[in-house]
């Protein structure tokens, strides 16, 4: 650290540097590298790729990475400027993630600086240190194993600490006790005052991985089999296991192997905060330290995990989007778990999608990459059917379960409280006589997603947003879902006085309200974002289902990923005509990829599931054919439409957006960039707009988007590279905020 004032008095010190050009991103919104002298003093054994250094730009400091040590630049030698300091005395990001960070902002066309403090964890992004604090490992002393937890009925917390030590003879990660009982640290201090536990320097290589109580499925050991055939080379194989089919034991299992042979193993989740199950699993039966790294993370708990996995400290390391960028030292196995998810997808700023890059780090790295899913992104299943995946299948339930029976409720015409049909409240009904659980899907949060005046039918609109004001019954209270702005009930309507304001529409509240007046006496939970919101919440309302407390669970699409409710043999899916009309042309994929996820919830356990789908369009082709055939024919058919459309992933697609607070300023720049672009437009290459988004106004900004669209990948970076760069100098984009979508998921 701070290797210029110490390296300044070494003895080496010679001005050798004086010579060579540093080439170094340093964050700006400028699409290019900045070239810099290097600070006088300086050894040149010290100015090496990846190392920060503080720079001064426009007027100011910043810190950037020296990307690479050139002997001439194109800007005369008097026009640089020098390199104030030298931060790291070693590079803090390896070459294989600097050329990846170079890749990703080459495709994604987003500036090189931006990209690089889009991946730092915000710490190093600072400046500072990059030593983190030490993770110890705690291991049962003789005198602890002989310890009984059941010994210390008034200590709970203490003899749960001790049954986890007691599983894991070689000692577990601080953190695994943590994934247990919340406040843990004391608790493992009076252990060790007692002489019960002690601290051991944690072994990264140790796998003592506890094994599952049962075999094997054939197709499992057939998967894992093929996948270790790989060896340790690029391949992305597509894991498509339906639900419960056990591909989280193939991970294991593969994750194992790795790290038996001295390599690590970085798995991606959707959200880790809402599947702490998994991370708990993973700790439960890898007792090699098993790292995680999100956004939930305090920035020292993420350098912690970065520094770890870049010094070769930990092997498995879970996290989500962000984590596609850890330097690992000894990669070994990459996995993208429910690789479909659309949480991949960077929705702002640096716009990268995690499992491609996961995908383009395997092959950079001949490192091989498992794709799983129950339901396969369109792109993949296309990669699939043209070679450049291997396909590998998952067609049963573990453990003889059974897939859950799908039924649909035609509600045209039907009595209807709350979204709940009465043969869906039948349906619950059975199931609390048989002490089973429920669960119910609706995709809106809140009370009411609509107020409106009975008089006038005016209706309550937020306004800085296109969009429509949420009822929320917790807090009374309307709040937007886009901007998050939120104001008190009014109390008459804003157009005629009236006071009859009523709600129409259901969110989450009021299915559970309707439902508590229906089944007095039934417990009912919830999750969906606001409970969330709440710390702990989340993990309280989860446990209450395992144990049997709730009866009933209503939920957004958070229930969808990768919950394991064994006694849940009921799913109500409330609303399913959303997505048959979306005006996205993913919402059918989109709808398809819920509705078996969802479903997937049902009958894990030693009971059948069944699941029911509201709809007022029962008859719906492609409804029909996904309860009739299954997900695989039915993404088949979305793929032979997306053909016959020349829509992804039979085109490729970016989307320019622009945005500010004046409506004609958007357009005029989009204008201008679309003639710019048509200047270098060739065969096969089309641009559609500019265009108002579908919500034009959103947080007081006025939104449009201008549309290009490829025959072919190359054609589409070809045009980008030429283009983008030149979109930087029209003046129009210095009054809007702009940016560039490549492979957009989200068309708004
Ligand atoms: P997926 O990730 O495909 O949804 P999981 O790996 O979570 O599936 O497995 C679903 C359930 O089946 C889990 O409870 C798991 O413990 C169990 N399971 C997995 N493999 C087997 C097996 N070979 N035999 C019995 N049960 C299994
Ligand atoms: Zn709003
Ligand atoms: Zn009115």
């Amino acid at each position: 650290m701070n290797g210029c004032s110490r390296l300044a008095q070494s003895p080496s010190y010679d001005d050798t540097n004086a010579a060579i050009i540093l080439r170094i991103a340093v964050p700006s919104p400028v699409r290019r590298c900045f070239d810099y002298r290097p600070p006088a003093g300086v050894p040149t054994a010290y100015l090496r790729p990846g190392v920060r250094v503080q720079v001064p730009f426009r007027g100011g400091t910043r810190i950037g990475i020296i990307l690479a040590i050139l002997d001439n630049s194109e800007i005369s030698p008097d026009r640089l400027k020098s390199v104030l300091k030298v931060l790291d005395d070693n590079p803090i990001l390896p070459p294989d993630i600097i050329d990846l960070l170079k890749w990703s902002s080459r495709y994604y066309q987003h500036p090189i600086g931006e990209v690089f403090r889009a991946i730092l964890p915000s710490v190093l992004r600072r400046g500072r240190e990059t030593t983190s604090r030490e993770e110890w490992c705690w291991q049962l002393t003789e005198l602890g194993a002989g310890v009984s937890p059941s010994d210390l009925p008034r200590a709970p917390r203490q003899a749960a600490i001790l049954t986890t030590l007691q599983a894991h003879p070689r000692g577990v990660i601080a953190n695994a006790c943590a994934a247990i009982k919340p406040g843990w640290r004391p608790v493992l201090r009076t252990l060790e005052k007692k002489g019960w536990v002690r601290r051991v320097d944690p072994d990264p290589l140790q796998a003592t991985t506890t094994k599952a109580a049962w075999q094997l499925e054939p197709a499992q050991d057939a998967a894992i089999k093929a996948i270790e055939r790989v060896g340790k080379r690029f391949c992305t194989i597509l894991l498509e296991g339906v639900t419960g089919s056990g591909k989280t034991e193939v991970y294991l299992e593969l994750i194992d192997r790795t790290v038996r042979a001295g390599r690590q193993a970085l798995i991606l989740i959707p959200e880790i905060g809402l599947t702490p199950q998994m991370v708990a699993r993973f700790r439960q039966r890898l007792s090699t330290p098993v790292q995680v790294f999100h956004s939930g993370l305090s920035d020292q708990e993420r350098l912690r995990t970065w520094t770890m996995a870049r010094e070769g400290r930990v092997s498995v390391i879970i996290g989500t989007r962000s984590a596609a960028f850890i330097p690992l030292s000894k990669p070994g196995l990459f996995i993208v778990d429910e690789e479909h998810d659309i949480s991949y997808k960077q929705q702002d700023g640096f716009r990268y999608s995690a499992r491609d890059i996961i995908v383009m780090r395997g092959r950079q790295l001949g490192v091989p990459v498992v794709l799983g899913s129950a339901t396969p992104s369109l792109e993949s299943l296309n990669n699939a059917v043209h070679g450049r995946y291997r396909q590998l299948l998952l067609p049963k339930r573990a453990g003889g379960a059974s897939l859950p029976a799908v039924d649909i409720i035609d509600v045209r015409g039907r009595a209807f409280e709350a979204s709940l049909s009465d043969s869906l409240l039948h349906a619950i009904e059975d199931r609390l006589a048989r002490g089973e659980q429920s669960l119910l899907f609706i995709n809106r949060r809140g009370y009411a997603p609509l107020m409106i005046c009975h008089e006038c039918g005016w209706i309550a609109a937020c306004a800085h947003c296109d969009a429509r004001m949420v009822y929320h019954r917790s807090g009374e209270c309307l709040r937007c879902h886009h901007c998050g702005s939120e104001r008190a009930v009014p109390n008459h309507c804003g157009a005629c006085d009236n006071t009859d304001l009523r709600v129409l529409g259901t969110g989450t509240q009021r299915v559970v309200k309707a439902l508590s007046k229906h089944f007095t006496g039934a417990r009912i939970g919830r999750i969906d974002r606001d409970i969330v919101a709440h710390r702990g919440a989340l993990e309280a309302a989860l446990s209450k289902i395992h144990t049997g407390e709730t009866h009933i669970l209503v939920g957004t699409q958070m229930l969808t990923k990768g919950h394991h409710f064994p006694a849940v043999t009921l799913v109500g899916i409330l609303d399913a005509d959303q997505g048959l009309f979306g005006s996205d042309f993913r919402s059918t994929e989109r709808l398809g990829q819920l509705i078996v996820q969802v479903a997937g919830r049902a009958g894990r356990g030693a009971r059948r599931g069944t699941v029911l789908i509201q709809t007022h369009h029962p008859t719906h082709p492609l409804l029909q054919l996904l309860i009739t055939e299954g997900y695989r024919n039915f993404a088949k058919t979305l793929l032979a439409e997306r053909a016959e459309a020349g829509l992804p992933p039979y085109a490729a697609l970016a989307l320019v957006r622009a945005e500010t607070i004046a409506r004609e300023a958007t357009l005029e720049f989009l204008a201008e960039a679309k003639q710019q672009a048509q200047a270098r437009l060739v065969d096969g290459v089309a641009l559609f707009g500019p265009v108002p988004a579908p919500m034009e106004r959103r947080g007081g900004r006025y939104r449009a988007h201008l549309l290009v669209h490829a025959q072919q990948r190359g054609l589409l970076h070809r045009l980008l590279h030429a283009w983008i760069p030149q979109l930087e100098t029209l003046k129009s984009g210095r009054r809007v905020r702009w940016s560039v979508d490549v492979d957009p998921q989200v068309m708004l």
